[in-house]
């Protein structure tokens, strides 16, 4: 399985950073994009550069409804997409996304979104967010958004597909640590308050997230 960092607080090989997060997922020829950044025309020129077409994408999975990670919609809805979103977004939203694309379809538990490819489904007591557990060679890689519900009560909830191998995402201000110990791979992406305290920590293990950097599980 091949993750692709789109867009990031970080960049690098000539893409533009911003604050957002999306990733894109190629499995057995199949694309997920995972969240699209805050911004449609930086997400369409890190696409461009990086060979990636719209209608390339064939499922679009939305975390949750913050603007840094729903902001660059436009520039990946095609007729054919079809789009996971929690079930708590907004009316507007789901209405938009309604009328843009082949499907939308609304998550509330956990289920598999592709092969090898599942939703926690949507977690949290405040902001509501959705996570992809990752069906990889080290396990089950959990891919986050801003894990709002927190890392902890994430993985908790993923666990129902496997072992856990790693952690790829936006941490937001997740601070047990120690529950990192023993993954193959953490990437902290995006909002992690603590990014430079989790790559000194786990040298080896933690690789620094940007836009335009491609990890192969
Ligand atoms: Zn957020
Ligand atoms: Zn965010």
């Amino acid at each position: 399985m091949k993750l692709k960092v789109m867009y990031d607080n970080e960049a690098e090989g000539g893409l533009e950073s911003d604050w957002g997060f999306s990733c894109l997922i190629e499995e057995g020829g199949r694309k997920l994009l995972f969240d699209t950044g805050a911004s449609d025309s930086i997400l369409a020129r890190n696409m461009e550069k990086l060979g990636i077409t719209r209608e390339e994408i064939e499922v679009i999975a939305l975390s949750h409804e913050h603007w840094d990670h729903i902001g660059g919609l436009n520039a990946v809805l095609h007729p054919d997409v079809v789009v996971y979103v929690p079930t708590s977004f907004t009316a507007a939203t789901k209405k938009k996304l309604r009328r843009n694309v082949a499907e939308l379809r609304e998550v509330s538990g956990p289920e598999e979104i592709m092969a090898g490819i599942h939703t926690t489904g949507e977690l949290g007591a405040g902001i509501k967010e959705q996570s992809l557990v990752l069906d990889t060679r080290i396990g089950e890689m959990v891919l986050t958004g801003c894990a709002h519900p927190g890392l902890d009560t994430i993985m908790d909830a993923a666990r129902i597909f496997g072992d856990i191998g790693g952690v790829m995402g936006g941490f937001h201000g997740f601070d047990k640590l120690e529950l990192l110990n023993g993954l193959e791979k953490i990437i902290p992406c995006h909002c992690t308050v603590r990014k430079t305290e989790i790559l000194e920590r786990y040298p080896g293990v933690a690789v620094k997230c940007a836009a335009g950097k491609e990890i192969e599980v």
